[in-house]
């Protein structure tokens, strides 16, 4: 029977339950056990769509196309499993869900409440779409202890009795502080914490407890003692440098062998953690440096370009290279070419809106004009349209409908595609949340292309998070200035990738390949920009 894995989070947030969740994950699959993660989250937005990455950092999207956390981006990476619709939930969605239910008449003239409708939507969606995986992780978003997050941990108590104790597992995820004046890391709030989950009729069985520096036994001994939980499922979680660290950290800690022991699992010890063995290797003894330049106006948190940066280090694991990433602001185009002084590769992330365009423009500019090797991710892909046209197609006006009309739309919103058989149609009026062209689409590429020489394939599929689409009827006009089309839709009316010919590197691309790549398995569009910025000398 699948045995279910309950993860929360106390004393405060951004512990990382995400990377924990992802790793314990990755552990049980290295003792030969499949594993699915999911993530609940408390907030009242139906998804984080319509969210600011400024807010709640990127926006994860899954191969079949919900807007999602970016934890589940932690779980794919760590486990290579592709996340689905029905892995992430929100306050938002369990209560649309119930609402609909509702006003369909489905409660049989009930009075509708949060006890049982609620928690039973919330258990529903837990127990829901499974394939017979041995264990689910179900991360809790959130603070023990935050209003919003009652009706999650009253389901999860609740399953805990439906499924059996024997089935189910908390684990509740701490901070033990250091506070310098008293040398001593401090269990109190780790205590108090607990002491929150229990007045929930949550028991934690296992505590994982952040620190700065390894934690004495008789701290461990203490915690034990006053949560109720044996010593030795008191399990440090020491502060590291790299995320792919956290794997082996938790092993050596004893995690997925106390997981193993509490369902009474055959617990081999010789469990193979050598792929992240290499990866943590190559991590920390790399051959050499390389400087790209990201320019983006989310700059001040780093967690709205997650899966891009990570992406990055992918590419550099592969390479046997250093990726320094330097966050270079849109805002202030008139510093641009400063901060791009010393850069051996120039990427524009996705993003959405006017604001910071023009610095954006400049970045592209100078990569084309001094043929440093660019990358541009759907929004950056744009742009680089739009550049071409300003400066080589001498259309000044040349823009997106996204910032207002233009008389050369080379960017045009996107009202009709077909998504497999069925046709979406779009307006300019319309909602904005969870209406965009999202998650897998096929794409062709062109024989011969750089695309084609990268993916060796002539067929991909790329993840999609976009409202509007390069206008395909000015392709005659930018080829003429370089500009090819060398990834189209299946049927020839999307351009999904450009390349500049005058040029060593110079790749856009309408999708997102960041949100596949993974450490074991990097993306061939990075490994790629990665070697040509290696074989590139510093802009000067
Ligand atoms: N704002 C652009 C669009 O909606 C690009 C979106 C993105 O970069 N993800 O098409």
């Amino acid at each position: 029977m699948t045995k279910f894995i309950f993860v929360t989070g106390g004393v405060v947030s951004s512990l990382g339950k995400g990377i924990a969740a992802a790793s314990l994950g990755a552990l049980l699959q290295a003792r030969g056990y499949s594993v699915r993660l999911r993530k609940l989250d408390p907030y009242l937005n139906v998804d984080p769509g319509t969210m600011s990455p400024f807010q709640h950092g990127e926006v994860y999207v899954t191969e079949d196309g919900t807007e999602t956390d970016l934890d589940l981006g932690h779980y794919e990476r760590f486990t290579g499993v592709s996340a689905r619709a029905s892995d992430s939930t929100t306050t938002g969605k369990i209560y649309s869900a119930v609402l609909a239910k509702e006003r369909r008449g489905d409660y049989l003239g009930a009075t509708v409440q949060v006890v049982p409708h609620i928690i039973d939507e919330i258990k529903a969606f837990i127990t829901a779409d499974l394939t017979d995986e041995d264990f689910i992780i179900c991360e809790i978003g959130g603070t023990v202890g935050d209003i919003e997050g009652l009706p999650f941990l009253e389901a999860i108590r609740q399953l805990s009795n439906d499924l059996g104790r024997e089935n189910t597992l908390f684990i509740h995820l701490t901070l033990l502080p250091y506070i310098a004046t008293a040398g001593e890391l401090k269990t109190k709030p780790t205590q108090h914490s607990v002491r929150d989950l229990l007045s929930f009729g949550i028991q934690p069985d296992i505590l994982l407890c952040r620190s700065d520096r390894p934690i004495p036994e008789d701290a461990k001994h203490k915690l034990g003692l006053f949560c109720n939980v044996r010593p030795e499922r008191v399990i440090e979680a020491k502060d590291i440098d790299t995320i792919y660290q956290v794997p082996m950290s938790y092993h050596q800690e004893g995690l997925d062998w106390q997981v193993c022991r509490y369902f009474g699992l055959k617990a081999n010890n010789d469990l193979d953690l050598s792929k992240w063995h290499t990866i943590v290797n190559r991590i920390h003894h790399p051959d050499g440096q390389v400087n790209i330049a990201i320019v983006g106006k989310y700059i001040s948190l780093l967690d709205a370009y997650k899966s891009l940066s990570e992406a990055l280090i992918h590419g550099g694991i592969a390479n046997n290279i250093r990726v320094k990433l330097h966050w270079v602001d849109s805002d202030n185009p008139q510093n641009l070419q400063d901060e791009l002084i010393g850069m051996q590769g120039v990427l524009v992330p996705g993003g959405f809106g006017e604001r910071g365009i023009e610095g954006k423009l400049k970045a592209i500019q100078i990569a084309r004009e001094k043929k440093i090797p660019y990358l541009g991710i759907c929004f950056g892909m744009q742009l680089a349209v739009i550049e071409t046209a300003r400066n080589l197609l001498g259309l000044k006006e040349a823009s997106s409908t996204e910032f207002g009309p233009t008389p050369d739309p080379v960017i045009g919103l996107m009202t009709e595609w077909m998504d497999g058989k069925n046709l979406q149609q779009r307006s300019q009026e319309g909602d904005l949340g969870g209406t965009m062209r999202l998650g897998s689409y096929r794409c062709k590429l062109q024989e011969g292309s750089l695309a084609h020489k990268i993916y060796g394939s002539s067929s991909i599929y790329e993840r999609h998070r976009h409202r509007y689409e390069v206008n395909a009827t000015y392709h005659d006009q930018l080829k003429n200035v370089g500009l090819h089309f060398t990834g189209l839709s299946p049927d020839g009316q999307l351009p999904e990738i450009i390349e500049h010919q005058n040029h060593p590197w110079f790749v856009g691309v309408q999708f997102h390949p960041e949100l596949k790549s993974r450490p074991f398995d990097p993306h061939p569009l990075f490994v790629s920009f990665i070697e040509a910025a290696i074989h590139q000398e510093r802009l000067v």
